[in-house]
């Protein structure tokens, strides 16, 4: 908008229709205290002002334009009769536009100068408009620094305060930040510590876990600086967004007692299995020898209570063969030895076994599938033992239900042989685990006996066939257990 200022209304109506006539916004003014008051409150492109004024005059009036620092920029054409020395227009106005027409004005001159002010000042306007916006710019960068910096300083006095060796690193696995504890196990902060030579190096896994962008998650030995052995520690590295990039976190935790623990653990549970074993062998023998010597007629008290010794030394048995599995598992020495077998004769061994040793149960079990011709590669006993397991499972788990189904499935590339049962079924969040060592379903370990290790064997069993092992049940309505054994038969023994 543009403000005249004239103290003659005429002048002001003329001036006005010309600038209108040219589409710009005009305010007007009749002297020089109104201009002022007006000027305070409005913005103005540009002031066309009357020298010539009583009270106040143009010159007066443009000193305290220049005197606000709101207005002190504001162009201003002065209008005046007379040739005015132009040191007086200048006193105070140090800055902004300035030009000086004479009357009687000449309109196309005025034009030109007011079109010329009015785009200086719309081309200032943007500039400043463009500072603004790039102050504000800069501003708000300096404060998310700010704020990123102090959240790093968080995050390096949390690692700093753990009781883990803590680091951070960027993408490429370049570590950035390590606590002070990091120094016990490595004298620079450029590199990890040193590891077990049969362990994986920590680069090389951090690298792909960092390819991925999976957390990495991994037991590894790891040497002090100053001492000669090594010790085990649970090395997580979990990724951070910080900034839209992707930084990493780390810590190892001391596992080493854990570890020593478990081991002697191990180690007594595998002598405890070894020197329970023999003895059992001879009382099993000679339960054998007893039974035939007696010759004791089968409907007798005598001979029910051999034939339950018999049964509670055949359940110690298969306790403490689980017990020496184990161990075996764990020294990684559960032999494993394949040849090509009838699957039907193996599924049907393990079917006998189990109704022989479950005669007292109303269970009955029913087959579904031809599985007659079917020649696999794997080890017949320790598949058999897992079909067993199922089926005593299904046999414990289901006990007071009326059948069992053992379903044999063939597939495109591989066997399915599911065990089927009605009983208490296991609830859906516990089912990943049931394959772990130890577990049992808590809700209803109390009524049922058991270590907790069967499955776990299983599962070990399964995974040196490259095969899958899996449950599928709902609580209370059953549960199916399955494995598949790949039927890819050694080039030889096709
Ligand atoms: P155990 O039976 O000796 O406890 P397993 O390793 O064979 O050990 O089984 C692990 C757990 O899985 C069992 O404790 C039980 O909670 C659950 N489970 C296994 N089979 C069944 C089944 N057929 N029905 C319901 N729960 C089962």
């Amino acid at each position: 908008m543009i403000l005249i200022v004239d103290d003659n209304p005429d002048n002001i109506y003329s001036l006005q229709k010309l600038l209108e006539s040219k589409n710009f916004k005009v305010d007007t003014a009749q002297s020089g205290e109104e201009a002022l008051k007006k000027i305070l409150k409005y913005n103005y492109a540009l002031i066309i002002l009357d020298v010539q004024m009583p009270d106040m005059d143009g010159f007066e009036v443009a000193e305290n334009i220049a005197g606000f620092s709101k207005t002190k920029e504001t162009p201003i054409i002065f209008l005046s009769a007379v040739n005015t020395d132009k040191r007086f227009i200048t006193k105070g106005y140090d800055s902004g536009g300035l030009d000086y027409v004479t009357k009687p004005v000449d309109p196309d001159i005025l034009m030109l100068k007011v079109k010329t002010f009015y785009r200086l000042y719309e081309q200032t306007q943007a500039l400043k408009d463009i500072q603004q916006t790039l102050e504000m710019e800069v501003e708000r960068r300096k404060q998310a620094q700010k704020e990123l910096r102090s959240k790093v300083d968080y995050l390096h006095t949390l690692l700093e305060s753990l009781p883990q060796i803590a680091f951070t690193c960027d993408h490429r696995g370049n570590i950035g930040f390590v606590n002070g504890r990091w120094f016990q196990f490595s004298d620079n902060e450029h590199t990890f510590p040193q590891t077990h030579p049969d362990d994986r190096p920590i680069a090389t896994e951090l690298q792909e876990s960092l390819e991925s962008g999976k957390p990495l998650e991994m037991e590894v030995r790891v040497k002090k600086r100053d001492e000669s052995g090594y010790s085990y520690q649970l090395l997580r590295v979990w990724p951070i967004l910080e900034n839209g990039e992707n930084n990493w976190v780390g810590t190892f935790t001391d596992i080493d007692v854990q570890k020593k623990a478990e081991k002697e653990k191990d180690e007594f549970l595998s002598i405890a299995s070894h020197e329970l074993k023999t003895p059992l062998t001879s009382i099993k023998a000679y339960m054998q020898l007893l039974a035939r010597k007696l010759k004791l007629d089968k409907g007798c008290a005598e001979a029910k209570y051999v034939n339950r010794v018999q049964d509670q030394v055949e359940k110690l048995n298969s306790l403490i063969t689980d017990l020496l599995d184990l161990s075996k598992i764990d020294n990684g020495k559960l032999g494993i030895n394949k040849k090509v077998f009838s699957l039907e004769r193996m599924v049907q061994n393990a079917i006998d076994s189990i109704v022989q040793t479950h005669d007292q149960s109303n269970m009955e079990l029913y087959r579904q599938g031809d599985i007659s011709d079917l020649m696999i590669y794997g080890d017949e006993i320790r598949l058999e033992q897992v079909l067993v397991n199922f089926l005593t499972n299904a046999y414990k788990y289901a006990a007071g239900t009326e059948k069992v189904i053992v379903d044999c499935e063939i597939m495109v590339d591989f066997v399915k042989v599911s065990v089927i049962d009605f009983g208490i079924g296991i609830p859906e969040s516990k089912q990943s685990e049931v394959f772990d060592k130890f577990y049992r379903v808590e809700e209803t370990s109390f009524d049922f006996q058991g270590l907790g290790i069967g499955l776990y064997i299983c599962s070990e069993i399964i995974r040196s066939h490259q095969g899958t092992i899996a449950v599928e049940s709902s609580a209370g309505k059953g549960a199916t257990f399955y494995f598949t054994i790949p039927l890819n038969l050694p080039t030889d023994a096709k």
